[in-house]
């Protein structure tokens, strides 16, 4: 049944009232609580059919975006999560493998040229540096052609990458804490899981890696655990078709979490919410939500998410 106007009129008035109790910052703006969304949810860095994108991971903390990790078509990702490229102030790339940095340049590229005005400062492994400067080499012509044809800034200096070379404190501000920890991929040696301690919320970004109870620890109470999965039955029907299956299952093996091991790492840490991402393989539609969790369940009885584009926790 609709309100009454009366009704309505007694339910704004009470909305107003308690609104004045709200936190307030800058004019007069309610502090936004802190937002997970995924924005590509497939391991691996083959663009396919399936629908999941490449990873990247935002978390919006008091309405600033940090984006964690820029796989293929992250730009796209970032619109269609509706929020502006050129908003985003805060990158943090896991690792090298190309699922997760594949982006990172174009994505400086579009806030450029969308307008961005305020500095990017972005966190990863040894070769950040390299990664920026040599992408911007890689667009000198138009980048050059446009600053003098167009009047634009340097976009050289909208970006200041920081490599992260050990564990530890990473960032923090007024809003944010950020904190790294070394997770196991080989043969890849600098990995990182990142945790983000905001105000309101903690969200722990696993990264690739294989079990490692060192996860755990460095995720523990964590609000949110975004956490890589590999369902074993699925590589296996996959590496069936592939030339290079022996060395390319090794790999794979070697580098990742199976469903169980998930569940046994956000049992471990105690965490409130476990939600499935960078799915291996990505691409295979058959493997029902039941399938990615049934392993998990075994050994963590919190909430389960299983992870899809957009979603948000
Ligand atoms: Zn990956
Ligand atoms: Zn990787």
């Amino acid at each position: 049944m609709p309100p009454t106007r009366r009704q309505f009129v007694t339910a704004a008035a009470a909305l107003a009232a308690s609104h004045t109790f709200l936190p307030r910052i800058g004019f007069g703006q309610a502090k936004k609580s802190t937002r997970v969304v995924l924005l590509g949810t497939k391991g691996g860095p083959r663009v396919g059919e399936s629908g999941r994108s490449n990873p990247s991971t935002l978390i919006m903390i008091n309405d600033v975006p940090y984006l964690v990790d820029c796989g293929y078509g992250t730009s796209k990702q970032l619109i269609a999560a509706g929020v502006a490229i050129q908003s985003v102030r805060y990158v943090f790339i896991t690792h090298h493998h190309s699922d997760h940095n594949l982006d990172f340049g174009p994505l400086l590229y579009n806030a450029w040229i969308t307008g961005q005005s305020a500095r990017v400062d972005a966190y990863g492994p040894t070769g950040m540096n390299e990664l920026a400067r040599d992408f911007f080499k890689y667009m000198k012509f138009d980048i050059d052609t446009r600053i003098v044809d167009e009047g634009r800034a340097d976009p050289h200096r909208l970006v200041t990458a920081h490599e992260v070379t050990k564990p530890g404190l990473v960032m923090t501000n007024d809003d944010v804490r950020v904190s790294a920890c070394m997770v196991r991929h080989p043969p890849i040696k600098q990995s990182y899981a990142y945790r983000f301690d905001a105000k309101d919320r903690s969200v722990v970004i696993s990264g690739d890696t294989a079990y490692a109870p060192e996860l755990a620890e460095f995720a523990k109470d964590a609000d949110v655990l975004v956490h890589e999965v590999m369902y074993l039955p699925g590589i296996e029907a996959l590496l069936q078709r592939l030339p290079n299956a022996k060395r390319l299952r090794e790999h794979l093996m070697a580098a990742h979490t199976l469903p169980e091991g998930v569940g046994k790492i956000a049992a471990q840490a105690k965490v409130k919410t476990l939600v499935l991402s960078h799915f291996v393989p990505g691409d295979d539609a058959s493997i029902t939500d039941e399938q990615w969790s049934e392993g998990v369940r075994k050994h963590f009885s919190g909430r389960v998410v299983v992870g899809r584009d957009l979603m948000e926790i």
